[in-house]
């Protein structure tokens, strides 16, 4: 069949188990952003186009090259987010959360939209988790952040990562450098790209994210940052890199590392993954001391990370690790023919409002079809009732893991059926997908 509606290229559609585990990966990130004190903030997926313009910069590929944009019917001017600290920064402004104590530190999950290339692990709508702590410049806020995503991966049980670290300075010593830099570029000129021969202009900084090899090898030469931050960021960036020491998490300083948007200062950072290709990047981030002020609020400063997670899904499963193999339902209540339907449903409901995940029969199907899809939804245990033992008030239960079954007196099923599923250790499924 040729189907004439499909899903916009660089999307996707999650079904279950797969939906599940996307889910409890979300949350476990979520959780651990809770340990830390941060507290979940909700902002609109549409911004006015000019936030992001403003904040990630108009040079940077993100907004020359990969935003949403749209006007609306009104004439105003849209965007999709392509991130979330832009939004996050914009509310905290407007909803004066300043005036609640700082720091304020915020979380959010959702998606985000960026027209690039699709290839593995990069897609056009994608899922970020992050957070942001605002107000304080403390360098125990970024080694914080930072720790937030090691904490996770060791949670997921996950290895093979390594944390690479920057600081990009601020407006008294990065000017100096990328000038500097640019001096360099002139240099180098003739091996850059069409694009990196303009951002050399523009934006020398921005020539790091390109992604050709030529202008990658041309600046694998380039001067880093290092030597040239002032006293003030150098002592920042010592405090982070101590801070992560006492956390006993391990980094790599890369110099040349400066993250795709132009409102970061000082921290940079990067979580890399082996064995992910070009996109090995799980999570990343950095401070952004002047992004309040630049988008018209008091000078605050700020500091964030983003995780992307199917990036991060994509290491599980290249990891061989299933930490979220979502559950069956509890029970599957099966009639045999001639069984008074309407008191089947009863027994069904009964059983939900006790907490027991159930389902029944809505196909007419007959009972040796219930069973095949008993066994669909993976339940765990199955009621089987006839017309004899409805009669009797009785019903038979089977444990389809252990193929252990006994009979039960309607009247006590539910708190007997939640007495078993408590008591009773469900051996380790087998996962019937084949996505793992
Ligand atoms: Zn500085
Ligand atoms: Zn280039």
């Amino acid at each position: 069949m040729a189907l004439k509606y499909r899903a916009p290229r660089g999307t996707n559609d999650l079904t279950y188990p797969s939906s599940e585990k996307f889910t409890a990966v979300v949350e476990a990130a979520c959780g651990i952003m809770s340990l830390y004190g941060y507290q979940r903030i909700v902002t609109p997926i549409i911004e006015s186009t000019d936030l992001f313009r403003r904040s990630i910069g108009e040079s940077t590929d993100i907004v020359t090259k990969e935003m949403y944009s749209f006007e609306d019917r009104g004439g105003e001017w849209l965007t999709l987010r392509p991130e979330g600290t832009a939004p996050v920064v914009r509310a905290f402004l407007e909803q004066g959360l300043a005036s609640k104590g700082l720091p304020q530190k915020l979380y959010y999950a959702g998606p985000m939209f960026r027209r690039e290339r699709p290839q593995a692990g990069r897609f056009r709508q994608f899922f970020q988790i992050g957070a942001e702590a605002i107000g304080s410049r403390d360098p125990f806020g970024d080694a914080e952040i930072i720790a937030i995503s090691d904490h996770l991966f060791k949670h997921l049980g996950l290895e093979g990562y390594s944390l690479l670290l920057n600081s990009v300075g601020c407006s008294d010593c990065r000017p100096a450098y990328v000038a500097q830099l640019g001096e360099f570029l002139t240099r180098v000129r003739d091996s850059l790209c069409v694009d990196c021969k303009r951002r050399a202009d523009e934006n020398p900084l921005r020539v790091f994210d390109c992604k050709n090899e030529s202008c990658r090898q041309a600046v694998a030469e380039a001067p880093g940052i290092g030597d040239a931050l002032c006293p003030d960021c150098t002592e920042h960036f010592d405090g982070v890199k101590r801070h992560l020491e006492r956390m006993s998490i391990p980094f790599g300083i890369d110099p040349r590392m400066v993250r795709g948007l132009d409102y970061y200062t000082n921290t940079a950072f990067e979580f890399q993954f082996e064995g992910l290709g070009a996109q090995n990047t799980v999570s990343g981030g950095g401070r952004y001391d002047y992004l309040a002020e630049e988008l018209g609020g008091p000078a605050t400063p700020g500091v964030g990370y983003s995780l992307g997670i199917e990036r991060l899904i994509m290491v599980i499963q290249a990891q061989g690790l299933d930490p979220f193999n979502p559950p069956g339902l509890d029970l599957y209540v099966a009639g045999a023919p001639g069984t008074d339907r309407d008191r089947l449903l009863e027994i069904l409901m009964e059983m939900r409002r006790a907490g027991v995940s159930a389902d029944a029969d809505t196909m007419e199907r007959g009972l040796k079809a219930q069973m095949k899809q008993a066994d669909r939804l993976r339940a765990r245990l199955v009621m089987i009732i006839g017309p004899d033992e409805l009669e009797r008030g009785e019903a038979t239960v089977r444990d389809l893991d252990r193929s252990e079954q006994w009979t039960v007196p309607i009247k006590q099923a539910t708190p007997r059926v939640k007495d078993y599923l408590a008591r009773a250790e469900r051996p380790p499924a087998e996962d019937k997908d084949s996505d793992g």
